[in-house]
């Protein structure tokens, strides 16, 4: 597989077209933001951390019928995806009470959902990521309402599948944001990420954040924490 010109530069990753035109290579950074960008800063080994994370849950997805861009583990950084288009829309999943959702209802943090919560964001940075519902999505023309129901389908197996996957590693998924694409062919694939920069992770005894949050936060020990996720996911680390 050769990698060709640079397609795309995000906060965390960067996108390479390759010699097949259906797939592209992300080279996942040690670079952090937070706060729409607003807070930045390194993580050391988070490009390494992320990419097998996101390696090993893609492959777990896969496995339990959830369609997504993952074809291989280049190296330690970097994934091998099929290339996508990004529906503009960041797809959150809560199950307990957190950031955004805690300030919103004005809930503790860790207070546990009656059921899964699913949330879309407008992925414009320009406009701070807003939340938006079903006729906002309409309206802004994201996706048609099809492709929406599959989205959410597809976003709330991934939840079932990596609640019992994690707590199995002694991890409670508090909540997470997914984000989707369309395949040359049509398909509609689970795309970018899953993994501490993405997704809230607990410790099932302490409730020790085991995540972005504590970059975001200042809380300490991010390496350490993001290398214990790794350490859960993969029995590497
Ligand atoms: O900040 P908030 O509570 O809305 O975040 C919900 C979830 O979505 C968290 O797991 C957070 O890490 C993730 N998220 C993200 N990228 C964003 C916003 C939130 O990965 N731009």
């Amino acid at each position: 597989m050769k990698k060709l010109d640079k397609l795309y530069e995000g906060k965390a990753k960067i996108i390479y077209a390759t010699d097949d035109p259906d797939k592209v290579i992300h080279e996942f950074k040690n670079d952090a933001t937070a706060f729409n960008a607003a807070k930045k800063g390194r993580i050391e080994d988070k490009g390494k951390v992320n990419a097998q994370i996101s390696a090993n849950l893609f492959k777990l997805l896969t496995e339990a019928g959830v369609q997504n861009h993952f074809v291989e583990l280049l190296d330690e950084s970097v994934l091998l995806t099929r290339k996508v288009e990004i529906i503009l829309i960041e797809v959150v999943v809560r199950n307990a009470a957190a950031g955004s959702l805690a300030k919103r209802l004005g809930y503790d943090e860790g207070v546990e959902l009656k059921s899964p919560v699913v949330e879309y964001y407008y992925k414009d940075d320009d406009l701070g990521d807003p939340l938006i519902n079903e006729d906002h999505i309409k309206e802004l023309g994201l996706c048609d309402e099809t492709t929406l129901k599959k989205i959410r389908q597809m976003a709330l197996k991934t939840n079932e599948v990596l609640i019992s996957y994690m707590k199995a590693k002694g991890l409670k998924l508090i909540d997470f944001k997914l984000e989707f694409g369309k395949a040359g062919n049509g398909d509609i694939l689970l795309a970018d990420e899953i993994s501490p920069d993405t997704c809230r992770f607990w410790d099932v005894e302490t409730n020790e954040k085991m995540d972005k949050d504590r970059f975001r936060r200042d809380l300490g020990n991010v390496e350490e924490s993001y290398r214990e996720v790794l350490k859960r996911v993969t029995g590497k680390g």
